[in-house]
C-alpha cells in the first residue's frame, strides 16, 4: 500500500457516503492527505482527520479561491501540511497574477512558521513559480503536475516533490509521461486528486482504490515494478510529511 497525497473528501461529491468512501480508499492507501481548497473546507479537512484514522488534512487558499491567510494561519498547529495553495495563471490580468504570488507567499511563511511541507498548485505559471521556489527553498509538493520534463527536474533540483494524478495516464498526456521519466525518483509522488480526476480505464468519482492504476502506469514508463514504485512513493511521502504508516 501506498499514501495517497492528495484528495479532496470534504468536496460536496462525496456528501451522500463520505465515511464509506474514506473507508473504501483506505483499504487501498496506507493514509491520505486530505486538501482544502478554502477556509470553510480547511475546517472541513481538521474535521474529518480529527474522525478518521490515517487521515491528515492539508489547510489552505487554493490560487482560484479567497479568504483570510490569518484564518490558515489559525489552523496550521493541527494540520499535516500547509494547502492546497499555490498559482493558476488561466484568465488571469497582472492584478490577479500578484493577489496570487502574495497568498502563496503569506502561506509559505505560514509553512515555515510552523515547519509543515506545502501542497503546492501550480497551471500556466511555472517561471514564477521557479522563480519563489528558488527564493524560498520550502519543504513541498507540486500536486498534479502539469508542468515540462525539464521544469520537473528543475523544481526537484529545488527541493520539490512532484506528484502526479490520474490525468497523467491519458495515453495523450506525453508531456506528462516524459515529465514521469524525468524526475528523480527519490522525488516522486502519486496522488488521486479525488474526486477528480480518475486515471484510465476508470471514469467518473475518483476515489483512492484507482490510485493503483496511476501506479501501475507510472512504473510502466520508469521500468520498475509497481510494488518497487509503491515502496519509493512511500518513502518519500514519509520523508515530505514525516507520518510513518
Ligand atoms: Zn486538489
Amino acid at each position: 500500500m501506498m499514501p495517497d497525497v492528495h484528495a479532496h473528501y470534504t468536496d460536496p461529491a462525496f456528501d451522500a457516503d463520505r465515511d464509506s468512501a474514506l473507508a473504501e480508499a483506505l483499504e487501498s492507501c496506507s493514509y491520505i492527505i486530505n486538501a482544502g481548497w478554502d477556509v470553510p473546507s480547511s475546517a472541513a479537512a481538521l474535521a474529518l482527520a480529527a474522525e478518521h484514522d490515517n487521515v491528515y488534512a492539508a489547510v489552505g487558499i487554493h490560487p482560484q479561491y479567497h479568504g483570510s491567510s490569518d484564518d490558515i494561519a489559525a489552523m496550521a498547529g493541527k494540520a499535516a501540511a500547509i494547502g492546497e495553495t499555490g498559482l493558476d495563471y488561466r484568465r488571469t490580468d497582472m492584478e490577479e497574477r500578484q493577489r496570487q504570488r502574495d497568498m502563496f507567499e503569506r502561506h509559505i511563511e505560514i509553512a515555515k512558521e510552523y515547519n509543515l511541507p506545502i501542497v503546492i498548485h501550480c497551471v500556466d505559471a511555472w517561471g514564477d513559480m521557479l522563480g519563489i521556489l528558488r527564493h524560498y527553498r520550502p519543504r513541498c509538493v507540486l500536486h498534479g503536475f502539469s508542468g515540462s520534463a525539464e521544469t520537473a527536474r528543475e523544481a526537484a533540483g529545488l527541493g520539490a516533490y512532484i506528484s502526479f494524478g490520474g490525468r497523467a495516464t491519458y495515453p495523450a498526456a506525453k508531456k506528462a509521461h516524459r515529465a514521469i521519466a524525468a524526475v528523480p525518483r527519490d522525488r516522486l509522488l502519486l496522488e488521486t486528486d479525488a474526486p477528480y480526476s480518475p486515471p484510465v480505464p476508470y471514469s467518473g468519482r475518483c476515489g483512492g482504490n484507482m490510485l493503483a492504476a496511476t501506479a501501475e502506469f507510472a512504473a510502466g514508463i520508469i521500468g520498475i515494478t509497481a510494488a518497487q514504485l509503491e515502496d519509493i512513493v512511500s518513502a518519500n511521502a514519509s520523508a515530505l510529511f514525516e507520518i510513518n504508516i
